[in-house]
């Protein structure tokens, strides 16, 4: 019988960085980010990895132990972040058994739009639904898609983290923390790639701040930058 090798295009593998969104934000981690994505948000900022031309011109199909062989090149870090695109299009449980066994712990970040099995046996999952702004509203309103996901996800390992650009983003979000209020949440200011300067993010993240302050709701909601655009700026990390 002939042993199928599954392997996924990844796009790139770079670290160790701190994590700049979310629940881990200040964790070391290594960036595995895969290609593909079944979204296409007005503002992403990884159209590298989401666009099937760019792909295929840039993405190395790779398997479980390849993919680990090069995390293990770099420097030690904790944690291995599977990124994308969406991560969740890809058949990757012999690559997450791997950097477990490899003493890694793994997280992943997807918008919550494909289950796999695979995925309730990371150690961290960041769930971010899309917001009006992303231009991909219509298959989020519903819920339907993303309680499905939850529904299998472990609270333990699970958080929510939501893009805001401006009040309807944010009426989104106070949305998914009412529906989903087991999940630790955090909400992030939208970063207007090739734009934004420092300044303009930190006067956006107190704009979001002072929201959620003033919003009895969201109090239990975090309010975050996206670290490395404040560290680095709108460059691509590596
Ligand atoms: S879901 Fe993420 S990777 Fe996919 S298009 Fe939207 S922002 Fe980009």
């Amino acid at each position: 019988m002939v042993k199928v090798v599954k392997a996924a295009p990844v796009v790139e593998i770079y670290g160790p960085v701190v994590q700049g969104e979310g629940e881990m934000i200040g964790c070391q981690t290594i960036f595995v980010r895969f290609g593909y994505c079944d979204y296409r948000c007005s503002w992403c900022d990884s159209m590298f990895a989401v666009d099937p031309g760019q792909v295929a011109l840039g993405a190395i199909r790779m398997d479980a132990p390849s993919i680990v062989t090069a995390v293990l090149q770099l420097p030690k870090a904790p944690w291995i972040t599977l990124s994308g695109g969406n991560p969740a299009m890809h058949l990757l449980q012999p690559l997450v058994d791997s950097l477990h066994n490899n003493k890694y712990k793994v997280a992943i970040e997807t918008q919550g739009s494909i289950w796999k099995p695979w995925v309730a046996t990371c150690d961290c999952i960041t769930v971010s639904p899309k917001p009006p702004s992303s231009g991909m509203a219509r298959k989020d309103p519903d819920f339907e898609t993303l309680t499905h996901f939850l529904s299998q996800a472990p609270v333990s390992t699970t958080n929510l983290k939501i893009v805001v650009f401006d009040d309807m983003d944010f009426l989104f979000a106070k949305q998914v923390h009412h529906l989903f209020p087991q999940y630790p949440m955090t909400v992030q200011v939208g970063n207007d790639v090739g734009h934004d300067g420092a300044e303009a993010l930190l006067a956006k993240l107190l704009w979001l701040t002072e929201k959620c302050l003033q919003d009895p709701d969201m109090a239990a909601v975090k309010p975050l930058p996206q670290l490395h655009t404040l560290l680095y700026g709108n460059m691509r990390a590596k």
